[in-house]
């Protein structure tokens, strides 16, 4: 492969973002911001964080770059550009690479979203690292630190569903909406409008689930040294995930992970407007719980019969 018709082939054509001032072609790009800047960095390895198995090169695009994402709704930002970083083996051919990169591109498009830089070099093993940059106005970065307690618990969407879709890709199961998670695995979808659609509210604590609910929700107690409440039953999941056995519920609702979903604590007086700012970024939102002062910051997991504390690996054990 020649590097140079390569980054010719991946260049953007055009660019949508006006802060640009340069973009691929220089030694590094350059753009004019009067916002917070929020960068993130995120790094994939072949056989390790996927594989071709279980994904076509365009998903294997699509997928780390809503990683990158869904790290920047978690912190309200609006993503704006993107550098990708490329370790690549001889027995990946150019077509195949292009693949990877209208992955990304897809999903950038939704957020007129640059492409502004990169580098290559070869390595044994495939290696893709992104570096995403967002946009964030003045004291409206979504911390982990910010739960109080006294605030409701929430997430987006469903979990679970992407490790359920992994299940089906590896093991090929029969079972209902095998398409729609098999989806939910290849092409998940950041939760970015809605994070940017919080923008009124004064206070939001947002981290987005990349790891399970179960890692997330310890992250924020920690932080803001307070103690979660996550009710069970109240966890939401897909209406076909009942088909999947009990175990498997259990641990890929909590401890999926890449679902990419946000978990989130705001007080109970502005949770009505959240949930007006959700449906109308169509995203579904529920409350799962209520946080509570701490002597020490952890999470506990009630069901109908016990309450337990459930740790980052989603470990439960009786309180
Ligand atoms: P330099 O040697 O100055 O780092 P390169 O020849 O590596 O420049 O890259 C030329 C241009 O192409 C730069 O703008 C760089 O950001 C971009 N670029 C290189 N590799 C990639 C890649 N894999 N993806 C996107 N852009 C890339
Ligand atoms: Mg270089």
């Amino acid at each position: 492969m020649d590097e140079f018709s390569f980054i010719n082939a991946i260049k953007p054509k055009i660019y949508n973002q006006q802060t640009l001032i340069k973009g691929i072609g220089d030694d590094a790009a350059v753009f004019r911001s009067t916002s917070d800047i929020v960068t993130t960095v995120d790094t994939f390895v072949e056989d390790i964080h996927f594989s071709l198995e279980t994904m076509e090169p365009f998903h294997i695009g699509y997928r780390v770059l809503a990683a990158n994402i869904s790290d920047l709704a978690a912190m309200g930002a609006k993503p704006v550009f993107y550098l990708v970083s490329m370790c690549i083996p001889k027995k990946w051919n150019q077509k195949a690479l292009e693949g990877i990169y209208q992955g990304m591109n897809e999903l950038a498009l939704m957020y007129q979203m640059d492409l502004i830089g990169g580098d290559t070099v070869s390595s044994d093993r495939l290696m893709i690292s992104i570096t995403a940059i967002g946009y964030v106005s003045k004291e409206r970065a979504r911390y982990r630190s910010h739960a109080k307690p006294g605030d409701i618990i929430f997430t987006t969407g469903t979990l679970g569903d992407s490790r359920a879709g992994l299940e089906i890709l590896l093991h090929q199961q029969k079972c209902k909406d095998k398409d729609y998670y098999i989806k939910r695995h290849r092409l998940p979808e950041p939760r970015a409008a809605f994070a940017l659609g919080l923008r009124e509210i004064a206070r939001v604590a947002l981290n987005d689930i990349s790891d399970g609910i179960s890692n997330e929700a310890n992250e924020i107690a920690e932080a803001s040294g307070v103690e979660l409440i996550i009710i069970e039953e109240r966890i939401p999941v897909s209406p076909t995930f009942h088909q999947f056995s009990e175990e498997q519920q259990y641990e890929w609702k909590l401890s999926g992970g890449e679902d990419f979903e946000l978990l989130g604590t705001v007080s109970e007086e502005h949770w009505p407007r959240v949930q007006e700012i959700a449906h109308q970024e169509n995203t579904t939102i529920k409350q799962i719980g209520y946080v509570r002062e701490a002597e020490e910051p952890r999470v506990l997991i009630q069901s109908q019969e016990e309450i337990k504390q459930l740790t980052k690996s989603g470990y439960t054990h009786l309180k």
